[in-house]
């Protein structure tokens, strides 16, 4: 059941990129209609996901699961103090983030081995700013170095799928 949810949230983002896309023109970072799209999507992403409106959003590699609720803000896996049980060092009565994500990512078809994915610093400038907007202008991708090359990238994706 959880893996035809994931599957389905996987479609619904594509569905979201692709249908944004021709938006880019209206859509222009600190622009009216910027304003107007914000809270529509901290509806849905809060809903569903607990969305902390970082504005540079990395669901679809965290299994589906919002990283930003880790007490410590970590974008890169577990910090070194989750419990036996699984739970936050921090919030002992919640499952640890990313144990939620690694769970996630494993039912994930299409972007599962994203979460081998190094992410880049969060960039604190962009909160509570749009990330579909930021998204198609480039402006979370705009900090990011090549971590690792496309060699390591595709080892790594080889490992997860094994
Ligand atoms: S990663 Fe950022 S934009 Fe995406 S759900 Fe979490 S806080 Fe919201």
């Amino acid at each position: 059941m959880k893996k035809f949810s994931l599957i389905f949230q996987e479609l619904i983002y594509d569905f979201v990129h692709w249908a944004i896309q021709p938006l880019k023109p209206l859509l222009k970072p600190n622009s009216r209609m910027e304003k107007i799209i914000i809270p529509l999507e901290k509806l849905a992403k809060e809903v569903a996901y607990n969305c902390q409106m970082c504005g540079q959003c990395i669901l679809h590699s965290t299994g589906m699961v919002c990283s930003m609720n880790c007490p410590k803000n970590l974008r890169n896996g577990p910090c070194g103090g989750v419990r036996l049980n699984g739970h936050c060092e921090v919030k002992p009565e919640m499952k640890c983030i990313w144990v939620r994500a690694y769970e996630g990512a494993s039912l994930m078809p299409k972007y599962g081995a994203e979460l081998l994915r190094v992410q880049p610093p969060v960039k604190r400038n962009l909160q509570d700013s749009s990330a579909w907007v930021n998204m198609l202008h480039g402006l979370d991708e705009s900090s990011k170095v090549e971590w690792l090359s496309a060699e390591e990238q595709e080892k790594l994706e080889d490992l997860w799928s094994k």
